[in-house]
Order: structure tokens, then C-alpha cells, then sequence
């Protein structure tokens, strides 16, 4: 029989009984003794080609591991688990090299970062309706190239500054078909004809530039209605209306309802809810998401008082 090192080499057939290997000693609590044999074996726990094997008889009994090792086993155990366990959820990470966000599993992460972003946009809303903005709404002929059709400016507290029709300089748009074959009147019903006998943009820009001049305007898509305004004023050769600033309550309403894209890396925009498609009918439905973002604001005041303890 071919040996290395003084111990002989078997085969799988017939095993060399009653040999044993280190791993069906240790499950019967020993530890191995000297070699006795090896068997070739390509795929070896060791890696060295050859598996070992021990005589049972001359197994080593493991001494029982000591209250101090159990607790010290349990306690690694436990920090382990502690490590890749959400505190706020209890969700289990599988793996121990994932860092929790401050302790916290990313979906709790978002969350926190949502409630933290609604808290801080409904403060900004509140103090922007305090500081007596003013809303604007406008209907036009599309989206390229458009002109405003309906104008209509609220203040703060729902007061009427201005609504009026205009006419414009190409009608003709009110009727071509968009992306998904809908045109303009379609979405807001104002026709041609409607506005025939509707004051020109030149004729209403002073009542406009009142209701506007040294205004916070808060428009529902700014970056729509804001270009397309200046535009058409720039088009009649109106100077500026001189607004103190302007925000869009559609980017606001987005971080409010919190709905994240991680494919836009922002907040999904959401349609204007109680809008109508009429200027005065869609200011006063922005003005209502405006209170509505600020109220949340005594909702949750008012629940932290509830919350404190009578003294
Ligand atoms: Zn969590």
C-alpha cells in the first residue's frame, strides 16, 4: 500500500473501517487523534488532495465549553445580529457588512427623510400664506409657442385680484392637436370665438401688473406658466412686472405627498388636485393645496401638545 509520510493511502472502496473523518468526530464531540490514513480525494477540505482520517478510539473528548464561553458565544451572536438589525422596523439585513443608514434600514431612511422633508416644506408654505402671496393660474393656447387665453390672480385669502379672458394675437393655435391628439380647447373648452370680443394682453397688462407688482407669486408649474408669461409680455413690449420672487406650489405639493422617484432622483409631481381647467377655478385649487400643506403644520403642533403630560 502506497504511503505518504508513513500513512497509507486508501481508497473510497472498500473504506478503511473503522476511520473516521474530522468532521464525524467532531459531530460525535471529539477531537482527532493522530493521522491514521488518507484517502485521494480532489476536492479536500483542507485543499490538499487528500482526505484525512482519524480512528475513533483515539479521538480526544472536547472538554464542554465554560459558562464564560457560552455567554461570551451569545453575546457575539447577539451583537451580530444587533449590527444588521433595524431598530426602528426590525428588519434583518443577511449580510454583516451592510451599514445601516444612522442605525436605520433604508427603507426607515426614506421614510424619516420624507416625514423630515413634508415637515419642512409644509413650515415654508405656512410662512409664504403669513406673508400674503398672491396666486396665479393662467389657460392658454398649448404648450409651444402658447399664449395666454384666461388669467386669474388670488391673494392669500382667496380674494379676487384678477380674472379676465384675453385675446390672442394667434387664436388660430386654440385648435392644433397635441402629443395625444387633444387640443387646447379640448382640455380647457375656451374656443375662437369665445374670445373675440376678449380684451387684448396689451389692454389687461396694467390691472395684471397691479394684482403681480411686488408680489410672492406662487404659481402650479411655474416652469410652465412663468416663460410663457414673460413671453407674451415681452411680445406686447410691457415692461417687467416687478414680482418680489416667485415659487411653484407643484414642486412643493410634490415633496409634501413625498412620493420619490429614484429613477428622477426627486418627488413625482402631482396633478393639481380639484383643478378644473378654468384660471380662476385652478388658482383657487392651488390655493387650497397651499392650505392644505400649512394646515398639516397645526395638525401636527396640535398633536404635540396632546402629547404632553398634564401638570
Ligand atoms: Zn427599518
Amino acid at each position: 500500500m502506497a504511503e505518504v509520510n508513513g500513512v497509507p493511502i486508501c481508497s473510497w472502496d472498500p473504506w478503511p473501517e473503522p476511520l473516521v473523518t474530522k468532521s464525524q468526530l467532531s459531530k460525535a464531540g471529539f477531537k482527532p487523534g493522530p493521522l491514521r490514513a488518507v484517502v485521494r480525494y480532489s476536492k479536500s477540505s483542507t485543499g490538499d488532495g487528500y482526505l484525512h482520517l482519524f480512528n475513533p478510539d483515539e479521538g480526544i473528548r472536547r472538554k464542554p465549553p465554560t459558562e464564560k464561553q457560552i455567554a461570551a458565544r451569545a453575546k457575539r451572536k447577539a451583537d451580530e445580529l444587533k449590527a444588521r438589525t433595524c431598530p426602528q422596523c426590525g428588519f434583518v439585513y443577511s449580510k454583516r457588512h451592510i451599514r445601516l443608514n444612522g442605525g436605520i434600514c433604508e427603507e426607515c431612511w426614506w421614510g424619516v427623510k420624507a416625514t423630515n422633508d413634508r415637515q419642512a416644506v409644509a413650515e415654508i408654505v405656512a410662512q409664504v400664506l403669513q406673508g400674503g402671496c398672491v396666486i396665479l393660474d393662467m389657460e392658454t393656447t398649448g404648450l409651444y409657442n402658447a399664449e395666454p387665453v384666461e388669467i386669474a390672480v388670488l391673494d392669500h385669502t382667496g380674494a379676487v385680484l384678477f380674472n379676465s379672458r384675453v385675446k390672442p394675437l394667434r387664436p388660430e393655435r386654440l385648435s392644433v392637436k397635441g402629443e395625444y391628439g387633444e387640443t387646447a380647447t379640448d382640455i380647457h373648452g375656451i374656443t375662437a370665438e369665445d374670445l373675440a370680443n376678449a380684451p387684448s394682453f396689451g389692454e389687461i397688462y396694467p390691472a395684471l401688473y397691479e394684482a403681480l407688482h411686488g408680489k410672492h407669486v406662487v404659481i402650479y408649474n411655474e416652469a410652465f406658466d412663468l416663460p410663457l408669461l414673460t413671453a407674451t409680455r415681452q411680445e406686447w413690449y410691457c415692461p417687467s412686472f416687478g414680482y418680489e420672487q416667485s415659487s411653484c406650489a407643484m414642486l412643493w405639493y410634490a415633496q409634501f405627498c413625498g412620493d420619490w422617484s429614484s429613477y428622477f432622483q426627486s418627488y413625482r409631481w402631482q396633478p393639481l388636485p380639484g383643478g378644473d381647467h378654468s384660471a380662476l377655478g385652478d388658482a383657487r385649487a392651488t390655493l387650497e393645496v397651499l392650505r392644505e400643506m400649512a394646515a398639516s403644520l397645526n395638525e401636527k403642533t396640535q398633536e404635540k401638545n396632546h402629547a404632553m403630560p398634564n401638570v
